[in-house]
C-alpha cells in the first residue's frame, strides 16, 4: 500500500473521522499489525462506486431487532471469542440506547483490541451480539484515532476489488488473502447516537468490511477461494479441535476437506 495516499473520497465525513483519516496515512504503511498487506492487486478499474442492489439476503428480521438493556450487559474483562464459537454466527441486534454502559463497553473493546494487537474488533467477537464495531489502524491507545461505528449500513461499494492479507483476533495466528472492494460508503451512528456518513478507502475500508462481515455472521474464510482456504485448512481444524477439547461439545461447524463449502459471494448492505 502506498503511504501518503489520501483515503478521503468525498467531503461527507463527520468531523470526528477527519483527523484519523488524514493523519494516519503514513503510519498505516509501517504499523499494520493484525491486518498486514502482502499484495494489493487491482482487478478492475471501472467506475469508482456502484450502487448496491438487492444483495441483502443476510439481513434477516432477527438482525433488525433492537437490543434490550440485557443484550448490552457485559462482564469485565472482556474475552475474545474464537472460531468456531457459534456466537460468531449468531444474528446481531441493532443498538437503540446510547448510554454510559455502551461507552464503557466501547472503552473495554478498545482495551482488549490493543492488548491482543488488533486494529479492529466487532462486538460479537467479545460475546456481544449487537451491531457495534471499533477500530484504530494505528493499533495503539493514544496513537491514531479511535473509530466507533454503531448500526453501520453500507450504501455503496467500489467496483474495484483488491486482494489483501487479513488476520482476525478470533483466528489467532491465521493470515490469508481476501478479495474485497477497495472502497465503501457507510452510514452509521456514533457513540452519542448521531448519524453520520463516511467514505472509506484502502486500509480503513478493509478493516471496516472485515468487521462489518462479523456483524452479518460472515467470517473471513467464507470469502476466501478454495485454494486459499487449503493453505489454512489445518489451522482452522486445529481451532475446531481446541474448541471441542475446551467445551466437550462437537464443533458447531467444520471446515472439512470437501469442495462443497459454501462461499459467500457479493457484498450486501444492512
Ligand atoms: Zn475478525
Amino acid at each position: 500500500m502506498a503511504s501518503g495516499t489520501c483515503f478521503i473520497q468525498s467531503s461527507s465525513l463527520s468531523y470526528a473521522l477527519l483527523p484519523f483519516l488524514y493523519r494516519r496515512t503514513t503510519l498505516l504503511s509501517t504499523n499494520l499489525r493484525q491486518l498486514h498487506s502482502f499484495s494489493s492487486k487491482s482487478l478492475t478499474t471501472k467506475s469508482p462506486l456502484m450502487k448496491v442492489f438487492a444483495q441483502a439476503r443476510r439481513f434477516s428480521p432477527k438482525q433488525v431487532e433492537i437490543a434490550s438493556t440485557d443484550d448490552i450487559l457485559f462482564e469485565s474483562p472482556l474475552k475474545i471469542v474464537k472460531y468456531p464459537d457459534p456466537i460468531l454466527r449468531a444474528g446481531n441486534k441493532r443498538i437503540g440506547t446510547f448510554d454510559e454502559n455502551l461507552k464503557k463497553l466501547v472503552f473495554e473493546m478498545f482495551d482488549i483490541m490493543y492488548k491482543t494487537d488488533g486494529i479492529g474488533l466487532s462486538a460479537p467477537q467479545v460475546g456481544m451480539n449487537i451491531r457495534l464495531m471499533v477500530f484504530n489502524p494505528a493499533g495503539e491507545r493514544g496513537v491514531g484515532e479511535e473509530i466507533v461505528l454503531i448500526n453501520p449500513r453500507v450504501q455503496k461499494y467500489s467496483r474495484k476489488m483488491v486482494l489483501f492479507d487479513e488476520g482476525c483476533l478470533s483466528f489467532p495466528g491465521i493470515y490469508a488473502g481476501v478479495q474485497r472492494p477497495e472502497s465503501v460508503k457507510v452510514d452509521a451512528q456514533d457513540i452519542t447516537g448521531e448519524n453520520f456518513s463516511v467514505d472509506l478507502s484502502r486500509l480503513p475500508a478493509r478493516v471496516f468490511q472485515h468487521e462489518f462481515d462479523h456483524l452479518q455472521g460472515t467470517l473471513f474464510f467464507d470469502r476466501m477461494t478454495e485454494e486459499v482456504v487449503d493453505s489454512i485448512r489445518e489451522e482452522l481444524q486445529a481451532l475446531e479441535k481446541k474448541y471441542e477439547d475446551r467445551t466437550g461439545f462437537p464443533s458447531p461447524e467444520k471446515i472439512g476437506t470437501s469442495k462443497a463449502r459454501k462461499v459467500v459471494t457479493g457484498f450486501g448492505r444492512s
